[in-house]
């Protein structure tokens, strides 16, 4: 199995693809987002600079996945929501060679903007365990309402998903990520992933092959 690194502007279910190669196939999850966000708590500078959408400085991001990459062992992974910059996709570069780590396939999730703003005000977040639902979607809204289907906890809702911070992210994603993800695409080594769609069988189906490939 292929790791991965999932590329993609924000609600754009890059979680929700990586929840289902943890489930499915036993990925090793790694996610600046969800790690930052615990730190949040204790460091209010942090706090605000993820509040407001804009990015974390490049130097806290690598140190973050190193010590994230030195705990995987064999099992495949997944980079979600790294790189953000070309500076952190080519210092991810050399870190991967470093470890020997080859064969990583870059994943481009594609969603126009009009509905990623439908997105933003439906997502909410289990606190215990960190898996994404969408109150107006009939496939991913919870079984129960507001309640983790897993952990039985209720859900919260993210402090940077308003429509103001998710412009901000957007704008970010145009202005820095989309350097990364050019930088892949010269490579000739990036997926696009169409995720439009509600159903995302066909979007599923796609990442299976790939990962599947070698
Ligand atoms: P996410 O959960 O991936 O949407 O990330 C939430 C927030 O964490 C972002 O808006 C940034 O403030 C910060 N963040 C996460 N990953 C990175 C990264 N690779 N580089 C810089 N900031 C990041």
């Amino acid at each position: 199995m292929r790791s991965v690194i999932f590329l993609a502007p924000p609600l754009s279910g890059k979680g929700t693809f990586s929840d289902y190669l943890v489930e499915n196939y036993g990925y090793k999850q790694i996610s600046t987002g969800d790690i930052l966000r615990k730190r949040m708590a204790s460091d209010e500078k942090l706090a605000s600079i993820m509040a407001s959408g804009a990015l974390v400085d490049d130097e806290t991001i690598m140190d973050i996945v190193s010590d994230e990459l030195k705990k995987i062992s064999n099992e495949p992974f997944i980079l979600d929501g790294i790189p953000r910059t070309l500076n952190q996709a080519e210092k991810l570069d050399e870190m991967l060679n470093k470890l020997n780590i080859k064969d990583i396939l870059p994943i481009y999730i594609d969603v126009t903007k009009d509905n990623l703003i439908k997105r933003v005000t439906g997502r909410r977040v289990c606190p215990k365990c960190g898996k994404s639902y969408n109150i107006y979607s009939e496939s991913f809204k919870p079984q129960e309402d507001s309640i983790c289907d897993n952990c039985k906890v209720e859900l919260t809702t993210r402090k940077d998903d308003n429509l103001e911070s998710f412009l901000n992210r957007y704008e970010v994603f145009n202005s820095s990520t989309l350097k990364a993800i050019e930088y892949y695409k010269e490579k000739e080594s990036l997926l696009v992933l169409d995720n439009n769609n509600e159903d995302q069988t066909e979007a599923i189906k796609v990442l299976e092959g790939a990962i599947h490939e070698h």
